[in-house]
């Protein structure tokens, strides 16, 4: 996997503060953290956005 950043080599890492069985791809070259929940909760509030806006 490489980073979207700096293209720099991502590595696979276990997570088990954020919850058990979680895997996030962490980037040794500048840090960047890809993180399937984090991911997950930009969308949702994305949707949100989304929604506030089609409210209006
Ligand atoms: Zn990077």
């Amino acid at each position: 996997m490489t980073c979207q950043k700096c293209r720099g080599l991502m590595i696979e890492e276990r997570q088990p503060e954020l919850s058990p069985g979680t895997i996030i791809h962490r980037c040794i070259n500048c840090g960047l953290i890809l993180d399937p929940l984090l991911l997950k909760n930009r969308l949702n509030h994305l949707r949100e956005k989304a929604a506030v806006l089609q409210a209006a």
